[in-house]
C-alpha cells in the first residue's frame, strides 16, 4: 500500500484510508424530509412555490421535446451506445425516434426555474447554471453528472429530494469552478481538463501500472471534486434548517462517500504499481 505521495497536496486531501461501504450509506440521513414537497411531475409542464420553514422554493419544468433531447449531443450519444446506430437514427423521422425511445425519455423533465430562498440568502440556480437541467434521467442511460461538451446537468435523482438536490448543488458547483479556471487562465483551464479528463477514465479503468507521473492528474481531479463539494456548500448553507438538512450526516456523505470514493479510486491506482 503507498504510504506517501511525492505530491503534498494528495497526502494532505485524500480522505483517511477506509473501506467504503455502501450499506454505510444507509445510516446516513442528510435530511430529515425524505421529499421536499409533493410533487409527481406527471404533467408536460408545471410551476409551483412552496415553503418550507422560512425557505421559499420557486420550481417549474417542463417535458423536453424528443428534438431537446436528441439535438443534446450528450443525450443523443447515450441513447445511440444503447440502442441503435448512427446510420439508423438518420433515417428515422422525430416521431420514430420518440417512438423508439419514448418509454425510456417520458420521464425526464427540463428545470426551468428553481429557486431558494429566505432572509439568509438565495441560490437560483439557473442564475448561476443556464444551461440545461435534465432529471429524472434513467440510471441506465447516465450516472448523474455535468457534461462539458453540452453544457448540460444530468440527474438520475429528484431535483426536490435531499439527494437530489445535493447532487444538483455538486454538479453546479462542478460548472461554477471551472468557469473561474476558464476566465483565471484558459491554458490552464483546458489542461486540466483534458488531464483530468484522462485521469477519470484510468481511474474507472483501473490501470495496473500508474506511475508518480499521473500524481498531478489525481490532484487535478482530488481538487476539483472538493471544489465542487465546497461551492454546494455555500449555496446550501443559508437553507440547511429549513431544508432540515443535517450538516453532520451531510459532512460524511460528502467525505465518507463521495470523496472517500475518490480517493479510494485514487490510491488503488498507484497500488498496482
Ligand atoms: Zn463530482
Amino acid at each position: 500500500m503507498k504510504e506517501n505521495f511525492e505530491n503534498e497536496y494528495l497526502n494532505k486531501k485524500l480522505e483517511p484510508k477506509r473501506e467504503l461501504k455502501f450499506s454505510d450509506l444507509e445510516n446516513i440521513k442528510i435530511s430529515d424530509y425524505e421529499k421536499f414537497g409533493e410533487h409527481s411531475y406527471d404533467k408536460e409542464n408545471d410551476s409551483f412555490e412552496f415553503k418550507l420553514g422560512d425557505t421559499k422554493i420557486n420550481f417549474s419544468y417542463h417535458q423536453p421535446k424528443i428534438s431537446e433531447l436528441i439535438g443534446n449531443k450528450f443525450v443523443g450519444a447515450r441513447l445511440l451506445s444503447y440502442h441503435v446506430s448512427r446510420e439508423d437514427l438518420k433515417k428515422r423521422s422525430d416521431e420514430d425516434i420518440a417512438d423508439i425511445f419514448g418509454k425510456i425519455l417520458d420521464n425526464v423533465r427540463v428545470i426551468d426555474k428553481f429557486i431558494l430562498k429566505n432572509k439568509d440568502g438565495e441560490y437560483n440556480i439557473k442564475e448561476v447554471f443556464s444551461g440545461k437541467i435534465f432529471f429524472n434521467f434513467k440510471k441506465e442511460l447516465s450516472e448523474s453528472g455535468l457534461d462539458h461538451a453540452s453544457g448540460g446537468i444530468f440527474l438520475t435523482k429528484d431535483p426536490l429530494t435531499p439527494e437530489g438536490l445535493v447532487t444538483l448543488s455538486h454538479e453546479v458547483g462542478h460548472y461554477e469552478s471551472s468557469r473561474k479556471d476558464y476566465e483565471n487562465d484558459q491554458v490552464l483551464y483546458d489542461y486540466k481538463k483534458e488531464i483530468g479528463g484522462i485521469f477519470r477514465k484510468l481511474i474507472d479503468l483501473s490501470p495496473d501500472n500508474l506511475s508518480k507521473n499521473f500524481e498531478e492528474p489525481a490532484t487535478i481531479v482530488l481538487e476539483s471534486e472538493r471544489s465542487a463539494w465546497a461551492n454546494a456548500i455555500k449555496h446550501l448553507r443559508p437553507f440547511l434548517k429549513d431544508l432540515k438538512l443535517n450538516n453532520k450526516d451531510l459532512e460524511k456523505y460528502i467525505h465518507s462517500f463521495c470523496l472517500q470514493s475518490y480517493s479510494n479510486a485514487i490510491r488503488s491506482s498507484f497500488d498496482k504499481n
